[in-house]
């Protein structure tokens, strides 16, 4: 039995509303006047399943952004609705699903640091959690997600836009009424490119091609704010012309027992994550110089 209440629920405008918990990362809920879709299933630690039930009962549609384990971990609970993933993110999405992935995840979750690279931890799971349970969860089973397609819900219009990088199979939503961007883990602080990721170049392609899209705001997953379209020029800035001497060595949540390479934009430092411009990508191996 999981815990309820264990999720936020805040309603934004157009019936859109955000989920978010202690997890650290948010999801977001589309209820059109005929379908609701649900972008992301979390870590899946809480009853996330009621979290959505309580706002909606219409027929519901899952999407991943892409395959990390916070992001759709918490897919078993919808086994019943269909879940879109890209395929190249299905291998990521089973690697989750085996239980000795997901003990890491859990034992994380356990001791999760209150930021990255911060040296303080806390005790996330719900009080009842069922570890076994957890961690034998069966996958669900995966429909393609694909560059173009369109989820039509009555009254909100979603595009998926692919944006590998950040994982092979990363994509983006694109609301149409609005034309803002739902963006998952492409746009963030520190860009992770170290684990399931595509080639540097490819996410260099990426940023290009979100540079030409027509959208106006990106609402990332990992942070409360909406970003300007600008920050993209701040990350290519960072990852075309990166300074192999600016880094810092840290774990992230997604790799507890690697020291990673963290570089960050020339002129700034790790101190600098709150002022404008700072941008950072976080990689397993160092720039060959
Ligand atoms: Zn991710
Ligand atoms: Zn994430």
């Amino acid at each position: 039995m999981l815990r309820k209440n264990y999720y936020n629920v805040t309603p934004c405008a157009d019936n859109i509303y955000r989920i978010g918990s202690s997890e650290g990362v948010f999801m977001d809920l589309f209820v059109g006047s005929e379908t609701a879709l649900l972008l992301d299933t979390g870590m899946g630690l809480g009853d996330l399943r009621a979290a959505v039930r309580s706002v909606t009962q219409l027929p519901l549609i899952v999407v991943n952004t892409h395959g990390h384990y916070d992001h759709c971990n918490g897919n078993s609970q919808f086994a019943d609705c269909p879940v879109y993933m890209h395929e190249a993110d299905w291998t990521a999405y089973r690697y989750y699903c085996k239980p000795q992935n997901r003990i890491p995840v859990m034992n994380g979750a356990k001791m999760k640091k209150t930021g990255w690279n911060s040296t303080k931890t806390q005790n996330i799971l719900p009080k009842d959690f069922d570890e076994y349970a957890y961690t034998h969860e069966a996958p669900v089973d995966l429909s393609p997600l694909e560059d173009g397609m369109i989820f039509d819900l009555g009254g909100i219009t979603l595009e998926v836009v692919e944006t590998p990088g950040h994982t092979k199979g990363s994509c983006a939503l694109l609301h149409r009424e609005t034309k803002n961007l739902y963006i998952g883990d492409a746009a963030n602080a520190h860009i992770v490119l170290c684990i399931f990721n595509a080639p540097v170049s490819e996410y260099i392609k990426t940023l290009n091609r979100l540079k030409a899209l027509d959208f106006l705001q990106m609402r990332p997953a990992h942070d409360t704010n909406w970003y300007d379209k600008s920050v993209l020029d701040d990350y290519l800035d960072c990852i075309t012309h990166p300074d192999a001497h600016n880094f810092i060595r840290a774990s992230s949540d997604a790799r507890p027992n690697e020291q990673d390479y963290m570089y960050i934009r020339h002129g700034y430092t790790a101190a600098d994550g709150q002022r404008p411009g700072f941008a950072s990508f976080i990689l397993s191996q160092p720039i060959q110089l």
